[in-house]
């Protein structure tokens, strides 16, 4: 296997190690690609608006999930469960151990390269891994690098690759928490949405925004910074719809968007962390509920949007409603409930018939979308939740009907 190995402070990480990270994984053809941020940088005291060893951590973990790349991305605890000064020379022995067979890549931009022989052991460094250099500035100094390559080889017998990145974002985390802190909205151009989300949620780097007064865009960051990578496509695709669907029929757009935008903030809480959010906001649950954790993420989810975005009810309803429906939805309820079924990156047979159907009546798309979800819970062998049946009841009972569709 060839492992790729990029250490940092990653305090924050930003659209620079993430783009070169994809770029070297292309060019290298890593198997593997292991972030390993550092508890203590040995070569640079951590500023004074700093965020934690922990934050940094879930920071680093949020932009690699990001990469979307699954298993073949990792961040690693090595540096930040070691006591003392983070070495590389210790990192690398470490991982050595763990890989015996593999090809081990330190990869390093710019100024980590330019500045190796000085680092701790550099001699150890160099024998256990291969070095893949990168420059961090689009006229990067290639001589600077060539020299160094020539001189590490020389030196050390290194085995270095410098690397032309075909696309190069010169930014840093000094530069971005320098804009944080003065309220430089550029920053959140620098950082992954999530991170930036988290950044916000978090207060870190000096910002200080109010969570329940948020723009669209600062809104849509902390709710993505609380979810898996893989759902922010998701969440984008309810937002469009619940959009449309508002503009079709009249409702608050605005509204649907953000109630949208938070429906499945929740959605990755373990059930022992749900119970004890509905415990927190007092909210009550039958006993399948209690059971069922896929059940939990639509009133938790409510509870968050309302308690700490500051969600107006009528939103706080319609999240609290998307899972299961129930009789007599409010049009916000209903606009939610439909786009989160049928937003543009579902595909399941029926979903045609529910998109033409929830743009031309919306009471039979509606009638639909609770028919097959209870078909579908019937066919996986699951209990339907009797919201779901008073839904379709409440439908059936005024006379709605789908013969004729
Ligand atoms: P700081 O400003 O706090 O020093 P930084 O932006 O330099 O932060 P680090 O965490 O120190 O980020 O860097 C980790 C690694 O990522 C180093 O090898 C560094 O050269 C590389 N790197 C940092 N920024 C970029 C960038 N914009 N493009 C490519 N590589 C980068
Ligand atoms: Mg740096």
């Amino acid at each position: 296997m060839r492992i790729g190995i990029y250490g940092g402070t990653f305090n924050p990480p930003h659209l620079g190690h993430m783009t070169a990270a994809r770029s070297i994984m292309e060019a290298l053809e890593l198997d593997k690609l292991i972030f390993v941020p550092a508890a203590q940088p040995p070569h640079k005291a951590l500023p004074a608006l700093t965020a934690t060893a922990g934050e940094r951590w879930e920071m680093i973990c949020l932009a690699a999930d990001g990469l979307l790349l699954g298993e073949r991305v990792e961040v690693s605890d090595l540096e930040m469960s070691r006591e003392g000064k983070s070495f590389t020379s210790d990192t690398l022995a470490q991982l050595r151990l763990r890989y015996p067979e593999d090809e081990l890549w330190l990869l390093t931009g710019t100024d980590m390269f330019l500045s190796l022989h000085s680092w701790h052991e550099p001699e150890k460094i160099l024998a256990l891994c291969s070095v893949a250099a990168f420059s961090r500035e689009k006229a990067g100094d290639r001589w600077a690098m060539e020299s160094q390559a020539k001189a590490l080889e020389e030196r050390f017998g290194a085995r270095v690759r410098l690397l032309e990145l075909p696309e190069v974002r010169e930014i840093s985390s000094t530069q971005i928490r320098e804009q944080l802190a003065r309220g430089d909205e550029a920053a959140a151009e620098s950082l992954p949405e999530p991170v930036y989300g988290y950044i916000l949620r978090h207060g870190l780097y000096g910002t200080h925004a109010d969570l329940k007064r948020l723009s669209d865009r600062d809104l849509r960051a902390c709710s993505y910074s609380m979810i898996r990578a893989k759902r922010i496509k998701h969440v984008k695709g309810t937002e469009e719809e619940a959009q449309r669907l508002a503009l079709r029929w009249g409702g608050d757009a605005v509204k649907a968007r953000r109630a949208a935008i938070l429906h499945d903030c929740t959605k990755y809480l373990e059930l022992p962390e749900q119970l004890a959010l509905c415990e927190q906001y007092g909210i009550e649950l039958d006993e399948m509920e209690r059971k069922m954790v896929k059940l939990l993420h639509s009133k938790t989810g409510a509870a968050i949007a309302r308690a700490v975005y500051g969600a107006d009810e009528d939103i706080f309803w319609a999240i609290f409603w998307h899972t299961t429906g129930k009789a007599d939805m409010t049009l916000l309820e209903q606009i939610l409930y439909l786009a989160d079924y049928m937003e543009p990156n579902r595909d399941f047979p029926g979903v045609e018939r529910l998109r033409a159907l929830a743009y031309e009546d919306l009471d039979k798309a509606l009638l639909l979308g609770f028919e097959m979800s209870v078909e579908e819970m019937r066919e996986r062998g699951l209990q339907v939740h009797p919201n779901t049946l008073s839904a379709r009841d409440w439908m059936l009972s005024r006379g709605v009907t789908l013969e004729d569709t």
